[in-house]
């Protein structure tokens, strides 16, 4: 029988099966530790979420494996959960208990910084991420504010919507960096979990998706997802790009992108590490091209992308893991081995 969190409370036991990483360590070492810890307990406009699905994005790898540094620690990675409300802090009010919701990377913001003020809340100078300087959704339950979590559209099971939440999310907010426009030619490089859900809103939106990654299995998905074309990373795509999104955190591609990018076209970064870029011949940035990078998103761009998914509706193809095999998990993640989104199953 399942127990829920007021049975845990009543035996005054409140406890959850967890993944943990102490100090960061190479994947390859299998750093996650699974075992069991007090769940945490709603504070003022918080809500605990009894988590069924959390996602596994590549940023998680970058928390574990220490190429972000690390802000807090021991940590619990996880940060597109999908879950329901099991218990609300005593000033929470927004949603009823058993609404189901996602909570992702954004956990909070000050909400008074001049970045805030100006709209731009994913550049706040005092944030906190799930999973990164919170803890996150690798766990039966997660905390987040009641102000930054998301209703999930129906339509959408919990373990199919929980992609939706970073590498969608992120994906749609790099598509809306990249200028990409009605009819537009857009470049996709790095054909993972965000890829594969971006090509979806980005042919929706009518442009023609050109695909570069060096996995063959990638190419062969984002030809089924309708590319017009699919190659290697640094392969010339056989027509100019009006913009081009890099997924991938390998540096060494932004030259190869800019080759392919027309006057005037955009080029957005979308990870949030990436190895260092290479020196660049000034004639690949000439002709008003422009290199952004993408940082966060806005509580707004998580709305609209939700929206957006459930109209199209975006079709997520997951690898189903157990929690216990996080390790496992994110080692495939490394090894270019999923087939777009890794998604742990926590319950049901
Ligand atoms: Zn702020
Ligand atoms: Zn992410």
């Amino acid at each position: 029988m399942e127990l829920t969190y007021a049975d845990f409370s009543r035996r005054g036991v409140p406890d959850m099966k967890a993944c943990l990483v102490r100090s960061p360590a190479p994947i390859e070492t299998n750093p996650l530790e699974y075992l069991d810890l007090p769940a945490p307990q709603p504070a003022a406009r918080q809500v605990l979420v009894r988590v069924n699905a959390c996602g596994i994005c590549r940023t998680d790898l970058h928390v574990i494996e220490g190429e972000l540094a690390a802000h807090k620690s021991p940590i619990i990675p996880g940060h597109q959960v999908v879950g329901t409300i099991e218990k609300t802090g005593p000033d929470a009010t927004r949603y009823p208990r058993g609404t189901r919701v996602g909570i992702a990377w954004l956990h909070s913001t000050d909400g008074t910084c001049e970045y805030c003020l100006a709209g731009k809340e994913n550049l706040c100078n005092h944030p906190s991420f799930t999973g990164y300087t919170v803890d996150g959704g690798y766990a039966e339950f997660a905390l987040a504010e009641e102000s930054f979590v998301y209703p999930i559209p129906e339509g959408f099971g919990d373990l199919k919507a929980a992609p939706l939440l970073c590498a969608g999310i992120i994906g749609f907010r790099s598509l809306r960096l990249s200028g990409i426009e009605r009819g537009g030619r857009l470049g996709l490089y790095g054909f993972g979990a965000a890829a594969h859900v971006a090509i979806q809103v980005a042919r929706h939106w009518g442009a023609e998706v050109y695909a570069c990654t060096r996995d063959q299995r990638h190419q062969k998905l984002a030809l089924e997802l309708g590319a017009v074309w699919a190659g290697g990373t640094v392969d010339q795509p056989p027509a100019q790009l009006d913009s081009a999104i890099i997924f991938a955190p390998a540096g060494e591609i932004v030259p190869a992108a800019l080759k392919a990018l027309r006057k005037g076209g955009t080029l957005a970064l979308g990870g949030i590490h990436m190895s260092q870029i290479p020196p660049l011949d000034y004639d690949l940035l000439y002709q008003e091209r422009v290199v952004r990078s993408v940082a966060n998103n806005t509580r707004q761009d998580g709305h609209d992308f939700l929206r957006v998914a459930a109209e199209i509706p975006i079709h997520t193809e997951i690898e189903i893991f157990p929690l216990r095999e996080a390790n496992r998990a994110l080692n495939a993640l490394k090894n270019d081995a999923i087939r777009g989104a890794a998604v742990l199953q926590i319950a049901g």
